[in-house]
C-alpha cells in the first residue's frame, strides 16, 4: 500500500480524485487496484478553492511508483500501548476526572473488561449545561460544575475543533471512536477535524452509556481529595471526605484542578 500526498482537485467526487491520482502517478490502466482517502484539506487562500488529498492506494507494481514525488509506503498502524496487569485487582480500577483523557481511559478499560469506577467532581453534561447557563445569566459560579469542571472536561463548551496531537498516528483510533459514538465521518479524513460543541454533548452521552453498559460505574459530584500510599503501593483514595480501598488509579484531572 502506498500513501500519496498532494493529490489536487477542484471537485470532491471520487471520479475527479481518481483521475488526479492516476495523472499524478502516471498510472497505467489496471495498475490501480483500490484506494481510500486518508486526509482531506481545503486551500481557500486563492480565488479558486482547491482540495488537496492524501490517498492510500493499492497498486500493481508498487515499487515502480515509490520513486515518484509525494509517494511513500503507507505506515503500519501502531499498536496501541496496552500493558496487561500482572496482579489480580481486588478493587476495580478508578479513573479520576471525566474529561477527554478520563473518558477514553475509562472507555478503554471498560472495553477490555475492567469495569472501571469513574469519579467526576462536576455534574453530567445535561446538568452542567444548566449550571453554565446560570453562571452566564447571574454571575453565580458553582465551583464544582462549570465551564472547566464536569462531564466532558474543560473544552466541552468551546468550539469543538480537535487540534491536540492531530499528527500522532494513534489519533486515528481516537477519531474512529468519536465517529462510532456519533461524530461526523468527516473527522476521519479532515486535516483539521471539527466536531462542533452541539454534537459533542451527544457523543459524551453515548460514551457514558457504553461504559455503563459494560459494567462501569460513573459517579458525578465525586471529588478525589487524597490518596494513601503504603509500602510504595496505592491502597486507598479519599472521595468527598470518605476513604475507600483502591489499588489502581488513573489521574485524568486536567490542569484546571
Ligand atoms: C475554554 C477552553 C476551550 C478549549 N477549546 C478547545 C478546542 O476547541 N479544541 C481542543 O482540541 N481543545 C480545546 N481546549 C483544550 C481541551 O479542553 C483540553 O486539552 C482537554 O479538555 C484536556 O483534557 P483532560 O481530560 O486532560 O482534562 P480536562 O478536560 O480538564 O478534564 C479533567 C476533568 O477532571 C475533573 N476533575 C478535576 N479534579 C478532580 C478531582 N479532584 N476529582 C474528580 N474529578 C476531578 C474535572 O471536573 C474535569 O471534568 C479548550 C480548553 C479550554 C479551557
Amino acid at each position: 500500500m502506498l500513501r500519496i500526498s498532494q493529490v489536487k482537485t477542484r471537485d470532491t467526487d471520487r471520479r475527479s480524485i481518481e483521475h488526479a491520482l492516476m495523472k499524478k502517478l502516471g498510472l497505467k490502466n489496471g495498475d490501480l487496484k483500490h484506494w481510500t482517502i486518508y486526509r482531506r484539506s481545503v486551500d481557500a487562500r486563492h480565488h479558486d478553492v482547491t482540495f488537496s488529498w492524501i490517498i492510500d492506494a493499492q497498486l500493481r507494481n508498487e515499487a515502480r511508483y515509490l520513486t515518484k514525488k509525494d509517494v511513500r509506503p503507507t505506515p503500519e498502524k501502531p499498536a496501541p500501548f496496552r500493558p496487561k496487569g500482572v496482579i489480580a485487582l481486588k478493587t476495580p480500577p478508578v479513573v479520576a476526572g471525566f474529561g477527554p483523557a478520563g473518558m477514553f481511559a475509562a472507555l478503554d478499560l471498560a472495553e477490555h473488561g475492567y469495569r472501571p469506577i469513574v469519579l467526576e467532581r462536576g455534574q453530567k453534561i445535561e446538568q452542567r449545561r444548566q449550571d453554565v447557563d446560570h453562571f452566564w445569566k447571574t454571575g453565580e459560579l458553582d465551583p464544582e460544575s462549570n465551564v472547566q469542571f464536569g462531564e466532558g472536561g474543560a473544552g466541552a463548551f468551546s468550539d469543538g475543533k480537535l487540534t491536540t496531537r492531530s499528527r500522532d498516528p494513534l489519533v486515528d483510533e481516537l477519531l474512529e471512536t468519536l465517529h462510532a459514538h456519533g461524530a461526523t465521518p468527516d473527522i476521519l479524513v479532515d486535516a483539521y477535524p471539527h466536531i462542533g460543541t452541539d454534537a459533542f454533548e451527544a457523543i459524551i452521552q453515548s460514551i457514558r452509556r457504553r461504559i455503563l453498559e459494560l459494567g462501569g460505574e460513573i459517579r458525578f459530584g465525586a471529588r478525589l481529595e487524597e490518596v494513601k500510599i503504603e509500602d510504595d503501593r496505592l491502597t486507598a483514595i479519599n472521595v468527598n471526605g470518605r476513604w475507600e480501598p483502591c489499588q489502581a488509579l488513573i489521574l485524568a484531572l486536567g490542569h484546571s484542578a
